[in-house]
């Protein structure tokens, strides 16, 4: 069932419970995804990033429509951090039915003028747009990056950047950061701040950065209204742990059908973790 970002997350924020956005990076985790998705029940977004759809290549896109077309559970194909207008574009072409247009790094009046021009192409056909104030932190270990010094998204400028823009979706920062926390970095999520965002911005928010954080934050963060998280490198790190396993225990190894089976369900063991903490599995229900 494959849908936009505002049809799939309205039920999520009416509902209570976050949406996961995974990043696919590979065959292997689509199929991850997707088979969690089916066994837990559960909405998901397939998030590609610029990076990864470049190593994928637009095909790629295609075996993504295929999935969520034949998959009895909501499923939206969603640009991760558009760069350009252009990247945009080229994703919208592909079949994706949500984009990021990020311009957190910009000015806010250019970050406004960057937005509101991607809404304008893609609202006419139905692609759902998200963009980003303040900024993500960067541990310097995701492809994702992010800002060396966190910025904290302005509740005030919040509310009126919704307004001038018309985003679908708005991606917050309250203290996380992309990548793996290195041993010693502690996030500190702002949920206070959220509360203040959440009270005066009425699309639904989006948490980047969720890997690694704790997971009492996390849980709270939906109590409080987040409605999709963004989950990249703790699937990676499960998937590629095992794979590292696999090949060591089997040197001769070099089918692809024996090696990445154990693999596959070491990534969806941590899918699976991550829906249950977003309040998200059984809601396949709620879409009908
Ligand atoms: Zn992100």
């Amino acid at each position: 069932m494959l849908m936009n970002m505002k049809e799939l997350l309205k039920v999520a924020q009416k509902n209570q419970f976050a949406v996961p956005a995974f990043n696919i990076g590979s065959g292997q985790i689509l199929t991850a995804v997707v088979q969690s998705a089916e066994a837990m029940q559960c909405p998901v977004i397939l998030a590609i990033h610029p990076d990864e759809l470049s190593f994928l290549g637009d095909s790629f896109v295609e075996s993504c429509k295929a999935e969520a077309n034949a998959a009895k559970v909501p499923m939206v194909i969603h640009l991760d951090h558009g760069g350009s207008f252009e990247q945009v574009m080229r994703a919208i072409q592909c079949g994706f039915t949500s984009v990021m247009i990020d311009g957190s790094h910009l000015s806010y009046e250019d970050n406004i003028e960057i937005t509101k021009k991607v809404v304008g192409a893609a609202h006419p056909i139905h692609i759902s747009v998200e963009a980003e104030l303040g900024t993500i932190g960067t541990t310097g270990t995701s492809a994702e990056g992010g800002a060396s010094e966190i910025i904290y998204t302005d509740p005030k400028l919040a509310k009126d950047f919704v307004a001038k823009t018309g985003i679908d979706t708005l991606a917050v920062a309250i203290g996380t950061a992309h990548g793996i926390y290195p041993k010693g970095m502690k996030p500190k999520l702002r949920l206070d701040l959220l509360k203040e965002i959440r009270d005066v911005v009425m699309v639904p928010l989006v948490l980047h950065g969720g890997s690694s954080n704790a997971d009492e934050e996390i849980a709270e963060s939906v109590k409080i209204g987040i409605s999709k998280i963004n989950i990249s490198s703790d699937v990676k790190a499960a998937y590629y742990k095992k794979v590292r396993e696999v090949l060591k225990d089997n040197e001769g190894w070099y089918e692809p059908n024996a090696i990445y089976p154990p693999c596959i369900a070491a990534a969806r063991e941590v899918i699976e973790f991550k829906m249950n903490l977003f309040n998200a599995v059984d809601k396949v229900k709620l879409y009908k």
